[in-house]
């Protein structure tokens, strides 16, 4: 972690293999939610920033892209042995920066490691294929080719995992890398990186820069960017897939979320109270696969909402480090006004405010607000259509499983959606029907590892190729046909 009493420069770039400071003199505070306590400063990067480690990747590019890739997926293994090595204090620097529980932070970083191990196999991976005699005399073959320079920016929710989802892949497929954080929580990308040039990177392969909206549009606009990852919130998303497509960027967005979580009446109720409170309020619901709309259907309300209600005025809120707490702060102010704000429309529109997050008590100067859950929510409400980023769970009660899957399809995201059932009837219409890309059938955070495709659907994705599994290796390359006659 950065002193500031000590060190108050504001943290480094990381361009050409070397730690610098940005040129710009303006800087964003890095601020630790659980005390409010200033932790960093992040230079705020603009062209200039963007342009040094745009060249500096692209200069590194050819000889990059020369390396076998056995020798450069060698630089992978060391990798996964240093991160193995560096586990709880990466861990750490999530729960500082972000405010999630350590136990949370060590199970990202664990989802983070995963991609790694992933990317370790592209001499497999990244294999084409070959008809022979294709004409006669004529072979064909297809080659997975590195396209060039890539960006990569990335949002607050999971600071290891994300970068994690992208560098290991582009760069173990030939690519070079420009890595551009969230300005909320830049320390752990920029250690990740570091941690890259440890295990022998070559200079350029990985640069980060930081910033907000001018090093993104920078990025976007940039002539020797040939693919974008992004992820983050649904408005930046589409302006990303627009802007970068319009200069012929490759893209892919990953963006907000409104994921449902139905219980029928024959669920495991143990099993399926522990999976919502751990999907509602887990991370203080800042992740894009928290359930935000509970949908009991038929009797299964009462005893459901009364465990939950329970389960969500005992969890303890407090100090991420702290081995009793259940829950950590929300990221900024700006978060919890933001709940705050939806758990006074709820209550001005008449639904029944269960539990109050308001109240929970929470360490004075960290920005706490405890889990919330309604009932009785209309289904045309802000709270059951839009995405809160924090820890309020909405009902909308529902007659019949048709009933259900019918308003979880009404939502425009199309990230995620759990169904819990003992019934495989109702588990196989819901799978065949729900309008998600990731489906849990009694797991509450349906999160895909490493090894499969992060899928979502409708205004949860802008692109085709979604991040890690096949789709991150087709798209981190491009295809060549090759038609040989000899
Ligand atoms: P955000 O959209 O505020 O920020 C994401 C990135 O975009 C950051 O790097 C930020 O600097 C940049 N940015 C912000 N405003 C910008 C603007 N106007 N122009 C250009 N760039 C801009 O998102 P966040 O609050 O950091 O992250 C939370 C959001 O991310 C939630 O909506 C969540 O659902 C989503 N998310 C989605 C997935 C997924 O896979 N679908 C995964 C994690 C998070």
């Amino acid at each position: 972690m950065v002193d500031l009493a000590k060190n108050p420069a504001p943290i480094p770039l990381l361009v050409d293999g070397a730690l610098r400071a940005a040129e710009t003199p303006d800087t964003l505070p890095v601020v630790e939610p659980a005390t409010g306590r200033t932790l960093a400063l992040a230079p705020r990067g603009g062209e200039r920033e963007v342009d040094l480690a745009v060249r500096a990747a692209a200069r590194a590019f050819p000889a990059w892209r020369e390396t076998p890739v056995p020798e450069r997926v060698q630089v992978l293994f060391r990798y996964k042995t240093i991160l193995e090595r560096e586990h709880q204090a990466l861990a750490a620097s999530v729960s500082r920066e972000n405010g999630k529980l350590l136990e949370d932070a060590r199970n990202e970083v664990r989802r983070g490691i995963e991609v790694v191990d992933f990317a370790c196999g592209m001499p497999t991976l990244a294999q084409g294929r070959t008809v022979e005699g294709i004409s006669r005399g004529v072979d064909a073959h297809t080659w997975r080719v590195p396209l060039g320079v890539v960006a990569g920016i990335c949002p607050f929710n999971f600071p290891a995992m994300i970068p994690l989802w992208m560098f290991p892949i582009a760069i173990a497929a030939g690519n070079t890398f420009v890595l551009k954080p969230s300005e909320r929580t830049p320390l752990t990308g920029l250690r990740l990186a570091e941690l890259m040039l440890e295990a022998g990177l070559p200079p350029g392969v990985l640069n980060v820069v930081h910033g907000a909206r001018e090093a993104v549009d920078a990025l976007l606009d940039h002539p020797l960017v040939r693919a974008v990852s992004f992820v983050g919130s649904e408005g930046v998303a589409r302006h990303v897939y627009a802007r970068a497509a319009a200069s012929g960027k490759r893209v892919q967005a990953m963006a907000g979320a409104k994921n449902h979580l139905l219980v029928l009446p024959d669920a495991d109720l143990d099993l399926t109270v522990n999976a919502i409170m751990g999907s509602a309020f887990g991370a203080a619901g800042q992740r894009c696969l928290a359930g935000s709309v509970l949908v009991p259907v038929g009797d299964a309300a009462g005893p459901l909402l009364e465990r939950v209600a329970k389960g969500a005025r005992a969890t303890k809120v407090g100090d991420p480090f702290a081995q009793d707490s259940a829950m950590g702060p929300v990221i900024r102010e700006d978060a919890r006004a933001r709940v705050r704000r939806y758990i006074e429309q709820g209550v001005r529109e008449g639904a029944a405010l269960v539990v109050d997050g308001r109240e929970a008590p929470g360490a004075a100067d960290g920005y706490f607000i405890g889990p919330t859950l309604f009932d009785g929510v209309s289904p045309e409400s802000a709270l059951a259509r839009e995405e809160i980023f924090g820890p309020l769970l909405a009902t909308v009660r529902a007659g019949t499983v048709e009933e259900a899957v019918a308003l979880a399809n009404r939502s425009r995201f199309g990230n995620a959606a759990s169904i819990f059932t003992t019934s495989g009837r109702a588990a196989a219409y819901f799978r065949r029907n729900v309008e998600a890309g990731m489906v849990g059938v009694n797991v509450g955070v349906a999160a895909p590892m490493a090894f499969f495709p992060f899928a979502g659907w409708k205004s949860s994705f802008f692109g085709d190729l979604h991040a890690t599994g096949e789709d991150a290796v087709r798209f981190y390359t491009e295809t060549r046909a090759v038609i040989e006659r000899w």
